[in-house]
């Protein structure tokens, strides 16, 4: 499996926006499968564990504030390059950088609140895959 699967979490902001189903509805339409997915609302340890990489850095606390701030959309996507595709699809943290049509350039708002969310390597795909999910939740 490994080298085939992202991670994704459709972030707070597009969850309480409505673009939950077009958003994956287009990452669908780029070719990946949905292996795993569930509407979950985390707490402060729940947000502050997946983004324990960023906790020295100074937008940490505001960043775990947002992604308790509602339900967000975990899922585990399968696709060939899955990892740097994804990337390519979800477009630059900050929208204001994100290509035309990336899903952030349609559906972010700000570098904070910018929609969604997309592993950076394989080795981390696998670690938040199994952060939000079971094997035996994973197709
Ligand atoms: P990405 O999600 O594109 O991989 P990072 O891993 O660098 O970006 O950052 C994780 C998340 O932290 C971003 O998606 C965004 O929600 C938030 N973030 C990143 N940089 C900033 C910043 N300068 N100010 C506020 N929030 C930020
Ligand atoms: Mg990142």
């Amino acid at each position: 499996m490994s080298g085939n699967i992202t991670l994704t979490i459709i972030k707070p902001d597009a969850v309480a926006n409505g673009h939950t189903g077009k958003i994956i509805d287009h990452i669908i339409s780029a070719g990946y499968k949905v292996k795993a997915m569930k509407m979950i609302h985390m707490n402060d340890r729940e947000a502050g564990g997946f983004y324990e990489v960023h906790k020295e850095r100074p937008f940490f606390n505001d960043l775990v504030s947002f992604m308790t701030s509602g339900p967000c959309v975990p899922m585990v996507l399968e696709k060939d390059n899955a990892v740097a595709d994804f990337r390519t699809l979800i477009g630059a943290t900050n929208p204001a950088d994100a290509a035309e049509g990336t899903i952030r350039n349609l559906y972010a708002k700000s570098i904070e609140a910018n929609a969604i969310h997309g592993s950076d390597s394989d080795e981390n795909a696998l670690r938040e895959a199994g952060y939000f999910f079971s094997e035996l939740e994973m197709f």
